[in-house]
């Protein structure tokens, strides 16, 4: 069989999921189980849904994975990349060159993240990009004179990745018993009120919430904790939303140990939050900040730090050479892409619309299912939602065998046109930023029904 007889519409989904069991390894992925079941064939898609090979369209409420921010069929950035890849396909950026999408993405991103992110470093992932900012941290603190200020701080459910340092940073329990580079990392619990809250008021929690970061560094001493790292909202480990006023405290404990405030807006960047970045919807002035998914929104891979200018600043003036690099840093091609994606939110006034008509509109959509009587706690913001499934309402009581009736929530809105993902018992969602009010309706019908569903198949 030759890759054309795979690539044309010949086989059946049998015989592509039978190459895709022999042959394909794909990520986060159970291969037994896959095996068993066969994956979905995906074979096209066109603005808010994806089709598979058995004919079903699918709205897709994730945007990919969190990252085509602009939905799909976008000729703007084909375009931009067939160009593109017809004037430079490739360069390197190693040995002082340089090319002009870079230049103009670079200045483009200066321009939009907040006052004091003037310089950009590119990778492919968001992984390399927060590999990047490991590095560059703890160069930054051997040239300050403080070469014990290594370990970084991050928070349980934190996702900043999949390579070994970037899943040491993130707290995925499963991750690091597969492999982790325990020195030098640290956690804290997240400020997730839905567990920890409790009886507490929105302005202690975050108060509470906070001092956890001041506890951790007293144990393990200001002198030794070179930054603390944080999604602005936890994305991958459940769309967990801070109480207000948490950064403001979070950020008073960084300044008054000398700690590096690193944001990993690979989730919440680019208009997701109803501005560029949660940061200036958050109010928070990063040191430095990890970009990736909604950069190019998933058209082609691309990730950037931000690097702020006090650590730019030491980095230009004594750092010698940064030994860091990857072959397609500052892919023209992707740089290309980037621009265009950028220049689509600006020109249809995608981020105005999340802040001012769709955030809202999802947000009031989603409230009335709260009422459900498996659902605990409906949270939203911007174009980022969580649904949390409980056994019951009363307590609430959590289900004994987390992350089952998330499964069999999410298999139910799948299979009424919805791709919806479930992070333990949480239903999540994170739609292209181009979903319409009438999206978002069909969106909460289906989440209904498969609530509805949930409930039935778990006797509730
Ligand atoms: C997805 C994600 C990453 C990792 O990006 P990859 O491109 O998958 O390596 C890092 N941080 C956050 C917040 C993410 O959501």
């Amino acid at each position: 069989m030759t890759p054309d007889d795979i690539l044309t519409d010949n086989l059946s989904t049998r015989e592509w999921q039978s190459i895709d069991a022999a042959h394909h390894m794909a990520p986060f992925t159970d291969y037994a189980e896959l095996r068993a079941q066969g994956s979905r064939i995906i074979t096209h898609a066109d603005g808010h849904y994806i089709f598979d090979s058995e004919g079903n369209r699918i709205l897709d409420g994730m945007a990919g994975l969190w990252c085509v921010n602009v939905g799909y069929g976008r000729n703007e950035l084909v375009d931009a990349a067939a160009s593109q890849m017809r004037q430079l396909p490739y360069y390197n950026n190693f040995f002082k060159t340089s090319n002009q999408p870079v230049l103009a993405l670079s200045k483009k991103l200066a321009d939009i993240t907040p006052d004091g992110l003037n310089n950009v470093f590119y990778a492919n992932s968001g992984s390399e990009a927060n590999d990047t900012i490991i590095r560059m941290v703890r160069h930054f603190w051997a040239l300050e004179g403080k070469p014990d200020k290594r370990v970084i701080i991050g928070r349980d459910y934190g996702y900043h990745g999949s390579t070994i340092m970037s899943a040491s940073m993130g707290g995925m329990s499963g991750m690091h018993e597969q492999a982790a580079n325990e020195a030098d990392f640290d956690h804290i619990r997240p400020p997730y009120g839905f567990l920890y809250q409790g009886n507490q008021d929105e302005a202690e929690f975050a108060a509470n919430a906070a001092s956890w970061l001041e506890d951790k560094i007293a144990d393990i001493g200001a002198d030794r904790v070179a930054a603390f790292v944080a999604e602005p909202i936890q994305g991958a480990g459940g769309v967990i939303v801070p109480p207000a006023g948490y950064f403001d405290h979070i950020q008073g404990i960084c300044r008054k140990h000398d700690i590096l405030f690193i944001a990993d807006e690979v989730i919440t960047g680019f208009g997701r939050t109803g501005q560029w970045f949660a940061s200036q919807t958050m109010n928070l002035a990063p040191d430095m900040m990890t970009l990736a998914k909604g950069l190019t929104s998933g058209y082609v891979p691309m990730s950037a730090v931000m690097v702020g200018d006090r650590v730019a600043d030491r980095l230009i003036a004594d750092g010698g050479e940064f030994y860091h690099g990857f072959t397609y840093s500052g892919h023209p091609v992707a740089a290309a892409v980037a621009l265009a994606n950028l220049a689509l939110i600006e020109r249809e006034g995608m981020i105005d619309r999340v802040r001012n008509d769709t955030g809202p509109y999802l947000a009031a959509a989603l409230a009335p299912l709260a009422d459900h009587p498996i659902v605990g706690e409906v949270r939203t913001f911007g174009m980022l939602a969580a649904i949390e499934l409980v056994q019951s309402k009363d307590g609430p009581v959590m289900f004994d065998n987390v992350g089952a009736a998330g499964v069999i929530c999410r298999d139910h809105a799948i299979a009424n046109g919805l791709m919806m993902r479930a992070v333990r018992d949480g239903m999540i969602l994170s739609p292209p930023l181009t979903y319409s009010r009438e999206d978002i309706d069909e969106t909460v019908a289906i989440v209904r029904k498969a609530l509805d569903a949930t409930a039935a198949d778990l006797n509730l």
